[in-house]
């Protein structure tokens, strides 16, 4: 840990409507009583925001995210949401350059620091992800591989707007797969990623929120919160499940 509150995401991707959506909050609100002491973001399809938002109405300490954003302001983008219109619906914040959207939509660095800033200006907190493939890993491209992917978006923005992001480092090879990186490597690849961000805004990088994605589930998110520098959690496959959320949201950290 280094920044304040650790930081519990939820991705839901293509999973829940919104009455599965609502279900699953009053469900998760009766085993996670609130704290102050951490983040917790939902992030639903776009389609069950407005659902989830209503639902957690009584329940501020849970928040609620867009999964992505269209990185132009408005026009003729069938089937896109705006980052304004996620606003509108209750999204605080936004995920941004998760890498199945790299993969399947295509998109790059530049379009995830446009989407970065859009999100920016809606007033939509951005959550960048980052992370290599097994291939970029294994040939020893992480840092360099990193080193883009944030210096893309960080080198856009003012230095007030470069504090206001939560980074969420996601290896790709241990998304969705039930491979997780070591607590050591996971450790590792948030140090290069806050040097990256001291490059720009120097001591102020050790409050920013890095966490860490990948088949996070109740039984290694403990050891993987200790780990110096690692803030939170970015959840998928078991944030699904309220009870596995809860407990992931509940682990003690360092
Ligand atoms: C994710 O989608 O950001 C993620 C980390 O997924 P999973 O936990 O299922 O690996």
């Amino acid at each position: 840990m280094s920044a304040a509150r650790p930081f519990f995401g939820g991705n839901w991707k293509m999973h829940k409507g919104p009455d599965e959506a609502r279900a699953f909050l009053h469900a998760f609100a009766e085993r996670h009583p609130p704290r102050e002491d951490r983040t917790v973001v939902l992030f639903p399809p776009a389609i069950a925001l407005p659902a989830l938002v209503g639902a957690a109405a009584d329940r501020p300490d849970v928040e609620v995210g867009v999964q992505d954003v269209h990185q132009e302001r408005e026009g003729a983008h069938t089937g896109a949401i705006s980052a304004s219109m996620a606003a509108e619906a209750g999204a605080r914040w936004g995920l941004a350059g998760h890498s199945e959207r790299r993969r399947e939509f295509g998109d790059d660095d530049e379009r995830v620091a446009r989407k970065v800033d859009r999100l920016l200006e809606a007033g939509v907190a951005p959550v960048l992800c980052v992370g290599e493939t097994l291939e970029q890993r294994d040939a020893g491209r992480l840092q360099e591989v990193l080193h883009r992917q944030v210096s893309a978006v960080v080198e856009r923005l003012s230095d007030r707007d470069r504090r206001e992001l939560v980074i969420a480092y996601e290896p790709v090879w241990a998304i969705g797969t039930g491979r997780t990186a070591s607590p050591e490597d996971a450790a590792a690849a948030h140090e290069l990623v806050r040097k990256d961000l001291a490059a720009w805004i120097g001591d102020a990088a050790e409050a920013v929120p890095i966490i860490y994605g990948g088949s996070v589930k109740p039984a290694n998110a403990g050891e993987l919160l200790t780990m110096p520098g690692v803030d939170g959690a970015l959840v998928g496959g078991a944030s699904l499940d309220p009870e596995a959320f809860a407990s992931i949201c509940a682990v003690v950290t360092a």
